[in-house]
């Protein structure tokens, strides 16, 4: 874009340190937004774009919707900030009230943070905390998986598998240990669950042989990988991977980041897949993206041990953070669930589901797309390589905003995860965009 272009905003580029950018070459050729509602952005030369990926995950309602504006904002005049330690206020108490009725039956205590990076810490700092409390301070390890993204603080890309995380910062977590992921070659181009694989659980058993059950607190795994490019578990091996928990007293965690609040087509993966895990984190879509907020859900076992146990009086979980149940948050997410709930949005992704599945698939025609596979109303397109890993995902990132569309690109591979308002005609106009632009590499 060329340097005469008069920005809306008009301020320099080089203060802004931008997160997972590539910061340089933003600033010769920038994408800046600057309005959005329903499925659609602007950018700053008044360019209509077409959101292919609800936010960043985390806006299945569409973007600026009135009824969260107006809740946050009467939230904010009547009480815009308390003390979350020791203090509480009525929309926390109200949002983990409904927020049990979503999660899998017995999985409705609520710990409230402000990102999923959060959660994550959270969820591992819980299980271990569980483990201690039963005398078994020594269950430190906590196993993930190769090509799994569970945030950027310490625990989280410890036990998460990119490997650029360990180039860039180095040892990690000790006692983090990774199972192999499941993108196995004879899964490749299935839309849904793959039939192969299910036995790569079974590299939880051979950690237990090797390391010994009592050393290991927990077992963590998104239900569909999502930031890594949507790798769907095989049929079975989100149960296998339950029992193997289930017989060594490992604390199963689920990373719903992505997969809740019906991405999946239920309300979590959890429900989708059918498997119940001990610990589950939820980010994102609570607050469909409006204000940032997550959070962990606790099995009643797990709050039991740590805080129904703890001497009276004393505080029973020496962890939280200053935006822990924000205000604003919460009441963001209660406006959010009201939305989903009175529009049926969960239902209505479950039922758009198929129809965008195939439309995905059908861009494997073109010669440059080697693999497309999805779940519920998220999907991916991987691209040949270019002149190096990652440059051909740049090229087409750039290429589709200029096409007018918003998509994810992680490496070589487009993420597509639209907000559940789309109609069948806005999958296919995603679909044709990229067609277009992809099909003229
Ligand atoms: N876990 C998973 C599964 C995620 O996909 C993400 C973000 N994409 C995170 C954790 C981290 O969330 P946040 O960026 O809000 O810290």
């Amino acid at each position: 874009m060329s340097q005469a272009v008069i920005r809306s905003h008009n301020q320099p580029y080089e203060h802004h340190w931008m997160p997972f950018t590539a910061n340089r070459a933003f600033r010769d050729d920038p994408r800046v937004l600057v309005r959005a509602e329903g499925i659609h952005y602007w950018n700053d030369r008044g360019e209509k774009l077409l959101d292919g990926i609800a936010g960043l995950f985390s806006t299945p309602a569409g973007h600026a919707r009135p009824e969260i504006a107006a809740a946050v904002a009467r939230q904010l005049s009547q009480l815009d900030f308390a003390p979350p330690f020791q203090f509480g206020t009525p929309g926390a108490f109200q949002l983990a009230t409904e927020l049990a009725k979503l999660t899998p039956a017995g999985l409705d205590r609520i710990f409230f943070v402000g990102s999923g990076s959060e959660s994550v810490e959270t969820a591992i700092k819980i299980a271990i905390q569980y483990h201690r409390r039963r005398g078994e301070g020594q269950r430190l390890r906590v196993v993930g998986r190769e090509k799994a993204y569970h945030g950027v603080n310490f625990a989280g890309w410890s036990v998460g598998g990119m490997v650029r995380n360990r180039d860039q910062f180095g040892l990690g977590m000790p006692g983090a240990l990774h199972m192999r992921h499941t993108h196995l070659p004879d899964n490749h181009n299935v839309m849904g669950q793959g039939e192969h694989g299910a036995d790569l659980a079974d590299d939880l058993q051979r950690f237990v042989d090797l390391h010994g059950a009592d050393t290991i607190a927990a077992c963590i795994v998104e239900p569909v990988a999502g930031s890594v490019g949507v790798l769907v578990p095989p049929k079975g091996y989100l149960d296998r991977l339950r029992k193997i928990c289930t017989d060594h007293g490992i604390l199963l965690i689920f990373d719903e980041v992505i997969t809740g609040f019906g991405r999946m087509g239920a309300n979590f993966g959890s429900q989708a897949f059918g498997v119940t895990p001990d610990i589950m984190t939820m980010a994102k879509a609570i607050t469909n993206g409006a204000i940032p907020m997550a959070g962990v859900a606790v099995s009643r076992a797990v709050h039991e041990t740590i805080v129904e146990q703890a001497p009276m009086g004393g505080i029973e979980f020496f962890h939280g953070y200053t935006w822990s149940a924000h205000p604003a948050a919460c009441a963001a997410a209660l406006a959010s669930l009201a939305i989903y709930r009175e529009e049926a949005l969960f239902e209505r992704a479950r039922a758009l589901s198929p129809y965008f599945l195939e439309a995905v698939a059908s861009l494997n025609d073109l010669p440059v797309v080697t693999e497309t596979r999805g779940f519920g109303l998220m999907a991916a397109v991987d691209l040949a390589p270019g002149t190096s890993p990652g440059a051909r995902g740049f090229e087409v990132l750039n290429k589709l905003f200029q096409a007018g569309v918003v998509v994810r690109v992680t490496m070589d591979t487009i993420i597509l995860a639209p907000p559940f308002t789309y109609t069948c005609e806005n999958v296919d106009e995603l679909v044709g965009l990229i067609r277009k632009t992809v099909g003229k590499l």
